[in-house]
């Protein structure tokens, strides 16, 4: 008989900031995780990011983005510093992320860190916790250096802010592209089974055969 893998894949949401971003941390049997795009913003939210580690005993290994809009950064600089991560992100989310600073206190947020990455990653390339890997793919449309973390085993994507439940990203902030955005979606995230399930940005849990059937922006 052949021996499958058992993997446990674990998803916590939680969501964080005035923006009602959704930050994961993303663990296994061995209770490795990762943490991504972690928007909490004031104290409480970040107490309640930590609390949850403590709380399941977990060891953070990656700190990764989606993408580095505001509300998907704003505890990046908490992260980095509370668990010793160096931050990685898409080498072409770089000018997206130093723009935060210039606009935090136009979004009502100007208690905003920046931190500043210390790793790139690029599609093809992996991140490994535990005995889980994440693979990337590279999804721009919404913000110049989007990327999609997407494990094999549970069949599990992170889509930033690219795909949502019935609904796609902005392309209308500095970068994007509409085009660009649903031809990252049709040719990255609609070359997955069916049943992988998405993690989306904002809003609740949906799959890739759900949208490619009912998301109106891709019909
Ligand atoms: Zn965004
Ligand atoms: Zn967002």
């Amino acid at each position: 008989m052949l021996k499958h893998r058992h993997t446990l894949l674990k998803v916590k949401s939680f969501t964080f900031n005035p923006i009602q971003e959704n930050t994961y941390i993303v663990y296994d049997e061995t209770k490795s995780c990762v943490i991504i795009d972690p928007g909490c913003y004031d104290a409480q939210e970040k107490q309640e990011l930590k609390s949850f580690i403590e709380t399941n005993e977990l060891t953070p290994v990656h700190l990764i983005n989606t993408h580095c809009h505001i509300d998907h950064v704003l505890g990046n600089a908490f992260v980095k510093l509370t668990f010793g991560l160096p931050l990685q992100i898409h080498p072409k989310a770089v000018e997206e992320l130093r723009a935060v600073k210039i606009y935090a206190s136009n979004y009502g947020l100007p208690l905003y860190e920046e931190a500043d990455p210390d790793a790139f990653f690029e599609e093809g390339d992996q991140i490994k916790f535990g005995n889980t890997v994440l693979d990337i793919l590279f999804v721009p449309g919404h913000s110049p250096g989007s990327v999609a973390f997407v494990e094999k085993v549970s069949k599990t994507v992170m889509a930033g802010d690219v795909l949502f439940f019935r609904s796609i990203g902005r392309s209308d902030l500095p970068g994007g592209n509409a085009q660009t955005l649903i031809h990252s979606i049709r040719t990255k995230l609609f070359t997955l089974d069916d049943d992988y399930k998405v993690y989306p940005g904002h809003g609740k849990p949906t799959t890739i055969g759900e949208e490619k059937k009912l998301n109106p922006y891709l019909n």
